[in-house]
């Protein structure tokens, strides 16, 4: 029996349903486009599936653990409660099964054709689909967006096995470890840490750099340290991992301290965290033209275009900010001007809001202080502490701060360093008031909700004002 060859043309052509694909299929859709989405795996992508939001559940599940056994007294609740990580696998598993039927539901409710399968560029207008169901395919399309995402990095000497895995392998089990060693402390590793400390896990992060989130501001890297170390993490810094692998009982893990000490640690898990590259192997991109850059990602101007005009990529592969949230603004802006000649930019990709949900959060957008005083020459800074805030107080949750830095000469907003409670809430407003060019004497006016954790801000905006009220 020959397998049936389906031909169709489209306007679109999207080839990966990750956070970005699949929003720029729905805009693309809603502007009239005909739209043909492909996807080999992952609907909703690694986000849904095994990131962000099965993860994010695991959080919530370990915040409540975590805030029983510190303040189960004062709470009113019995000692020694223990929180059952198996019931936290199972609802992270029902909630991302949830998320995932919903983007078939968007996809159906836009007319968008779906293609369950591997799809392959033969041409730089042309893309086969090999599905699992036999159901091929050859889609002739007048545009292309590829949002094929990333796949983890690794290190020389990690050999990847039973016990030394990236991050699927720990999301998708349904026990946690004894021990667990976590290379890498961006926010992959000290997410997970997160989690197992919560569940009990005795977590151990080696770093490279001299501290955690190295790319965040200074400060919010030694606030969070301080929360972790609570939560009874150990952190190695300047730590160099030269080597891991699975042994009888478990795992080992080998680094370099920066004196050149070389220690060795046994693990039930060992965590790979060192980061994405984007993915460009597996879908025939030889076969479009399309150039990629010197660091290995397709190379895309302001407009998500890539070197063949008709053909644009968005998200992790374009190698600009692996975020969720970047990827589908690129989706929107790429199908915008596709389906709407839009003239839109992406603009800076430094001011775009970062959130790490660890336990406490940390949140950002713009130059960290360092990088504002490099930039700028001068900078207002002004922090508040969440152990002033009324509304932190009552949920029980004090460590932290806000952090607004300022350009002295505007008086706008450049950057926003924040540890704390739900912080990555507060973002929206400090992105919107920087985007807009909102000056310091115009948001210290804008009033806010009593008792609200964003209250801090409106105290941080007094404080660039030289006037804090509450500290
Ligand atoms: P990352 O690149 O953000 O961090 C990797 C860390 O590993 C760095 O701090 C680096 O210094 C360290 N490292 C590198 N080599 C090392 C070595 N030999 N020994 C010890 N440490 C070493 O990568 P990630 O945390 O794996 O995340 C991957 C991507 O996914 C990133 O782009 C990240 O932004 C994104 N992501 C974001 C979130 C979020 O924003 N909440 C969550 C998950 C993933």
């Amino acid at each position: 029996m020959t397998d049936t060859v389906e031909e169709l043309a489209v306007n679109v052509l999207v080839l990966g349903a990750g956070p970005g694909g699949y929003v720029a299929a729905i805009r693309a859709a809603q502007l009239g486009q005909s739209v043909a989405i492909v996807e080999r795996e992952y609907w909703g992508g690694v986000c849904l599936n095994v990131g962000c939001i099965p993860t994010k559940v695991l959080l919530a599940n370990a915040q409540v653990a975590s805030l029983v056994a510190r303040h189960a007294k004062s709470f009113g609740l019995p000692d020694g409660l223990r929180a059952d990580f198996r019931a936290a696998h199972e609802r992270s598993r029902a909630v991302a099964e949830g998320r995932i039927k919903g983007v078939h539901y968007l996809m159906k409710k836009n007319g968008i054709r779906q293609f369950a399968g591997t799809g392959a560029f033969t041409s730089d207008r042309t893309l086969a689909v090999t599905a699992s169901d036999g159901t091929n395919a050859v889609i002739t399309f007048d545009h292309a967006i590829i949002a094929t995402g990333s796949e983890i990095r690794s290190l020389p000497g990690v050999i990847f096995g039973d016990r030394v895995t990236g991050y699927i392998e720990v999301v998708l089990s349904e026990t946690m470890p004894e021990s667990l060693v976590v290379i890498g402390a961006g926010p992959i590793g000290i997410e997970f840490a997160c989690v197992a400390a919560s569940f009990g896990s005795r977590v151990t992060v080696l770093e490279y750099q001299d501290r955690i989130l190295p790319t965040e501001d200074a400060d919010a890297s030694a606030e969070l340290a301080k929360a972790l170390k609570k939560l009874g993490i150990t952190l190695v810094t300047g730590a160099r991992v030269t080597s891991a692998s699975d042994t009888a009982s478990g795992a080992q893990v080998t680094y370099d301290s920066a004196s050149g000490e070389t220690t060795e640690i046994a693990a039930d898990h060992v965590l790979v965290a060192v980061g994405f590259a984007p993915r460009l192997e597996g879908y025939g991109l030889d076969a479009t033209g399309v150039f990629v850059t010197d660091r290995g990602a397709i190379d895309v101007d302001a407009q998500l275009r890539t070197s063949v005009p008709h053909i644009f990529a968005i998200g992790d592969v374009t190698g600009k900010l692996a975020l969720a949230h970047v990827a589908e603004a690129q989706g929107i802006l790429a199908a915008e001007v596709i389906g709407a000649n839009s003239t839109r930019a992406m603009g800076d990709y430094r001011d775009m809001p970062r959130a790490v949900y660890s336990n406490p959060q940390v949140a950002s957008f713009g130059l960290t202080e360092a990088q504002g005083r490099e930039e700028l020459g001068d900078v207002l800074v002004a922090s508040f502490p969440f152990v002033a805030n009324g509304k932190a107080h009552a949920v029980g949750e004090t460590a932290g701060f806000v952090k607004i830095v300022a350009n002295p000469t505007t008086r706008t907003l450049v950057g926003a360093h924040m540890v704390g409670p739900d912080v990555s809430e507060l973002l929206p407003e400090l992105t919107l008031a920087a985007g807009q060019g909102t000056t310091i004497d115009d948001l210290i006016h804008n009033v806010h909700a009593h008792p609200t954790l964003s209250e801090s801000l409106q105290e941080a905006f007094h404080g660039l004002a030289g006037h804090m009220i509450n500290f």
